[in-house]
């Protein structure tokens, strides 16, 4: 059985790193059930040690601390990482061997003294992170730690951040944090909770690792699993899809049939309509089920469908938590939709990217084999030059959109600019 690291792909330094902090983690239990040690001796010694103390016996890359901040591109692996080292501090040996119930049942997502934090919609506000913080500071029931995860810390609102940092500066003995963001920028990570945790940096996977992973982990044949890997351009999970999902892969092929429909201004304007259709489509599919359950659920709590003047009262002063419910799910679709709508535009970028390499002739594998041909037709028209003109205009309605220009026009400026050149 392979141990909790196994699905990091191609992140050596980072399982090192995480490896040697598990260990470290472990000893400072084992310190601290020894009948002869002050347990807050050995914590103060853990603390100190992660502020990178000056004790020259320590390994300074072994130490453990009590907030960490994994970053990296989209599908490098940041919350399996966060995930992978949860299991480690929860492991009967220490290790993360992927065998004990500690490491099963985090990587089932069962365990009861780590928290997953996955952000539904496009912030993670302040009431739910008071929530949390108060109980990370509780005695963790299985005698390690209290882990808690937070995949996109990037989209804490300030005041939740505020509450986080408060945790994070004074932490609880037992309390471990385990942020994910895309990077340190001050934009996804204010400074001060930055300059409180230690840094994983994770970096985009090599395609030949992540077909590998796809081959042993996924049973997918080698050659689709290279394809798949090169197409996804380092991102593990993508990588996955397009491997085994053929609606994924019937909606990469509309998106790269794009640059040859773009034959005038109407037709411009008709593939933005189509692209943005396909995310809303896309969105709707994968949120639907899961909101319709939830509305059910909450009013089935709430006492609808119950016929006593109880009921009804009960529903009257519900309104509000339908409402918060309602806001909540429209902002987990929103989220959906920007997230559908970006993978279209890194397939895009991707067709621009081969044919600016080809147009230079630069000695790089194409990321999409199989419009490779149409790339170099594309880099023969247009030369480097337009080739780049037009890869700098997915990129910028990438970065229109996260900055929150309403995609429909970002996406109609873009498909212009790509017909223009
Ligand atoms: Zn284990």
């Amino acid at each position: 059985m392979p141990d909790v690291f196994a699905d990091l792909v191609g992140q050596d330094e980072a399982v090192d790193t995480l490896r040697r902090a598990a260990a470290a983690a472990a000893a400072v239990l084992r310190a601290a059930a020894a009948p002869t040690t002050a347990v807050g001796d050995e914590l103060d010694a853990l603390a100190e040690e992660a502020g990178g103390a000056e004790a020259a016996t320590v390994d300074p890359g072994a130490g453990m601390t009590h907030a960490w901040i994994f970053t990296g591109p989209p599908g490098s692996g940041r919350s399996v990482a966060a995930r992978a080292f949860a299991a480690a501090l929860q492991c009967a040996y220490g290790t993360g061997c992927g065998e004990c119930p500690g490491c099963h049942t985090t990587m089932a997502g069962t365990h009861a003294d780590v928290r997953m934090v996955v952000p539904d919609g496009l912030s993670i506000g302040v009431n739910e992170m008071r929530a949390l913080v108060l109980r990370a500071a509780s005695t963790p029931s299985g005698g390690r730690w209290q882990v808690v995860v937070i995949s996109d810390a990037d989209r804490l609102t300030e005041a939740a951040g505020n509450a986080l940092l408060k945790a994070i500066e004074e932490p609880p003995p037992r309390t471990v944090f385990l942020l994910c963001a895309p990077s340190t920028h001050p934009d996804d990570v204010s400074v001060t909770i930055r300059s409180r945790c230690r840094l994983v940096p994770l970096r985009q996977p090599a395609p030949d690792a992540v077909a590998e992973v796809l081959v042993r982990r996924d049973g997918v044949p080698p050659d689709v699993a290279r394809w798949a890997a090169a197409a996804a351009q380092g991102h593990v999970g993508r990588a996955r899809r397009l491997a085994n999902d053929p609606e994924a892969r019937k909606r990469r092929e509309a998106v790269l049939a794009v640059p040859r429909r773009l034959t005038g201004v109407g037709a411009a304007f008709d593939a933005a309509s189509a692209l943005i259709e396909a995310a809303e489509a896309e969105a709707e599919a994968s949120v639907a089920e899961t909101a319709a359950a939830e509305r059910a659920a909450l009013e089935t709590a709430l006492g609808a469908g119950g016929t006593g003047r109880g009921a009804a009262g009960a529903i009257r002063g519900a309104a509000g938590q339908l409402k918060d419910l309602e806001r909540r799910q429209k902002s987990r679709a929103t989220r959906a939709q920007r997230d559908a709508l970006d993978r279209a535009l890194v397939d895009l970028a991707g067709f621009y990217r081969d044919a600016l390499t080809m147009a230079l002739r630069a000695p790089v594998a194409p990321v999409h084999t199989d419009t490779a041909a149409l790339a170099g037709a594309g880099a023969q028209k247009w030369d480097a030059e337009g080739a780049l003109r037009r890869l700098e205009a997915v990129l910028e309605c990438r970065a229109a959109i996260e900055a929150n220009v309403k995609p429909r026009i970002a996406v109609e400026a873009m498909m212009l600019s790509l017909w223009k050149g």
